[in-house]
């Protein structure tokens, strides 16, 4: 599928483990990334500088769901499922780290 317009989503809602340009400690679940721009684009686009996590990431309907709220929705799910089952149980009790 195409990327939709003005969703912004997948730079919002998961982690970025890793340091990147802008965000020397990484993105945390539900943080916005500091390159997504007023009209949820992503001002790196194309510059080496943009983290791999984002380069991979491409957009399918499993993910992105009919909406931006889905896509919210659906990746903030992901990102608990795809967690280390200590940092799950963090999550649950609602411990930020
Ligand atoms: S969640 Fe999907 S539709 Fe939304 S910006 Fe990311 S790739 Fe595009
Ligand atoms: S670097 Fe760009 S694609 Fe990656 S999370 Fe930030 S705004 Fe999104």
């Amino acid at each position: 599928m195409a990327c939709r317009e003005l969703c912004g989503a997948c730079c919002i809602a998961p982690s970025i483990a890793r340091p990147y340009y802008g965000m020397p400690e990484g993105k945390a679940a539900g943080q916005r990334c500091v390159h997504l721009d007023a009209r949820q684009r992503c001002e790196l686009f194309g510059d080496p500088r943009r983290p791999e996590f984002c380069a991979r990431f491409i957009a399918e309907p499993d993910v992105c769901g009919e909406n931006r709220e889905q896509a919210l929705a659906i990746l903030a799910d992901l990102e608990v499922f795809t967690l280390p089952p200590a940092r799950v149980v963090e999550q649950l009790a609602g411990v930020s780290g």
